[in-house]
């Protein structure tokens, strides 16, 4: 039987409730220290582990520390730079043409509003979402790679399409609790619902997962 959407909800709020337990300490994983040095590491963390960002963007946060260093970069000593994050050539192209764009439409700032961040080059909804979130404080859901599985799994939302699911997501959380909620399933997808092989045995909410492929032994 189909599940009712207020039902979905319900449940929803369970399985936040749980992860909640679970998680306590969950939040992002990107180091940063203000909107900027946020937007280049979200940017740098496509097909990339956050821990490799983290070890990249010390030294360059220190070198550019503001949009216009990163419009005036040279780009083959940017791609050097940022080189060990992987796709290191479309990354570079993207932070100095989305600085350029910073610079010259919005006096250099991070934009605070959605329709604007993902007007910027390189930078689509889930990155919008997680400077949103986590930069200026408002609530947002963004989907990465975990969200986009464990949602599924879940039977939360279903879609090939990320931003489907984004907006199947934001029609069953609580709004009040979607940044928070992001950062729950992240980590549900980091250490139990993996993507290859899940944990189902050790996982806080296997009656509330519909999942017909759970794994069964530890
Ligand atoms: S029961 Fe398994 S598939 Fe379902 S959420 Fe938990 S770990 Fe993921």
């Amino acid at each position: 039987m189909r599940e009712s959407r207020d039902a979905k909800r319900a449940r929803a709020r369970k399985i936040i409730r749980a992860l909640k337990k679970a998680y306590p300490d969950a939040k992002i994983a990107l180091d940063f220290g203000n909107p900027l040095e946020l937007l280049v590491a979200t940017i740098l963390s496509a097909q990339c582990t956050d821990e490799r960002v983290n070890m990249v963007t010390p030294a360059l946060f220190k070198k550019y520390a503001t949009a216009r260093a990163y419009a005036r970069a040279e780009a083959a000593t940017l791609e050097e730079e940022v080189r060990s994050t992987g796709f290191y050539r479309a990354k570079t192209r993207s932070i100095i043409a989305m600085a350029k764009a910073l610079l010259d439409e919005h006096g250099g700032e991070v934009p605070r509003s959605r329709a604007a961040l993902v007007a910027l080059p390189g930078v689509g909804l889930k990155t919008a979402n997680v400077i949103l979130g986590n930069a200026f404080g408002e609530q947002a859901i963004a989907v990465d790679t975990h969200v986009f599985r464990v949602s599924q799994r879940l039977g939360l939302a279903r879609s090939d399409d990320p931003d489907e699911i984004h907006d199947q997501l934001a029609d069953v959380l609580p709004e009040k609790e979607w940044t928070l909620t992001t950062h729950l399933v992240q980590a549900h997808g980091r250490r139990c619902c993996l993507a290859r092989k899940p944990l189902c045995p050790a996982c806080p909410v296997p009656t509330l997962c519909p999942w017909p492929g759970k794994t069964k032994i530890r």
